[in-house]
């Protein structure tokens, strides 16, 4: 390698102000995101909503706090992170690109979709593994400290996953070069996906039947779920991997109708049973 070594490319003096630079961006995607979807859904929405509330207690204001704090240590950990990107840009490792026209807006679109479709692939495995019982005090203890979620449980998490979760942005870039725009818009997607899913009302369409109208997708009652009873619905987005691995709760289906109030019905149930064969 020339004299542009790493760490000549990037010094030290650069990796703290850029790190100052993008701690207030991911602060600021938290307490948007998280705040903007617990004052829509939880408070605004909240009584038109109550008929698809999933739980009868409501979390507690301690408990929100708490996430609040633990969250902040992770923006902290995310924004590490955030400075390796441009470290390995800078080092020329991985293209992030300025301009979305250089390689057009179909592979724009299709990057933006690649880097979702990973980052539901890495949670689904990386969460997997920090269920291990060796590694589940340390590595996630924290986020099922919080047993009926709230948006603020979004980041609350263990140093450990905080940063696990982290990783995957550097790393995905070797592989699926993006602009700063596809990143925006993928961090964007994570973090309002990640509040909607621990905000504890069913916000996702229903069908007739009972059933999910978007069955590909994690909806609240699935994350939900994995928070009443850990061991079952470890996806992010998608329920593929969990449908796939076998590891989907078995009631997940019939805690869904309930929450949306529609009678499953029987037919449904073999669809099911059908797609699942
Ligand atoms: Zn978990
Ligand atoms: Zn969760």
């Amino acid at each position: 390698m020339q004299d542009d070594h790493i760490l000549e490319a990037f010094r030290f003096t650069d990796i703290l102000s850029t790190y100052a630079q993008i701690v207030p961006f991911d602060a600021a995607r938290y307490i948007l995101g998280a705040g903007g979807v617990f004052l829509v859904v939880n408070i605004v929405l909240a009584r038109w909503l109550g008929g698809r509330k999933i739980r009868s207690e409501t979390p507690s204001g301690a408990q929100m706090r708490r996430e609040f704090v633990i969250s902040l240590r992770t923006v902290l950990i995310f924004a590490g992170f955030g400075v390796l990107v441009f470290v390995f840009r800078s080092a020329g490792l991985i293209d992030v690109y300025l301009d979305p026209a250089e390689r057009g807006w179909a592979y724009f679109t299709f990057s933006v979709i690649a880097l979702i479709m990973l980052h539901d692939a890495w949670f689904y495995w990386t969460h997997r593994l920090i269920h291990d019982p060796r590694l589940f005090r340390r590595f996630h203890g924290t986020h099922h400290k919080s047993h009926n979620p709230s948006p603020w449980t979004a980041y609350s998490f263990n140093g450990g996953e905080a940063a696990i979760n982290a990783a995957f942005l550097p790393l995905v870039l070797f592989v699926i070069p993006a602009t700063p725009l596809a990143i925006i818009l993928f961090l964007w997607h994570m973090m309002l996906r990640n509040a909607l899913g621990h905000c504890g009302y069913e916000i996702f369409p229903s069908l007739r039947s009972g059933r999910p109208a978007l069955d590909w997708m994690t909806t609240v009652t699935h994350h939900d779920l994995h928070h009443a009873q850990a061991g079952w619905n470890y996806g992010l987005y998608f329920t593929w991997w969990d449908r796939m691995m076998g590891t989907e709760h078995p009631l997940y289906h019939e805690k869904f109708a309930e929450v949306v109030r529609k009678p499953l019905d029987g037919s449904a149930v073999g669809a099911r049973r059908a797609s699942v064969a």
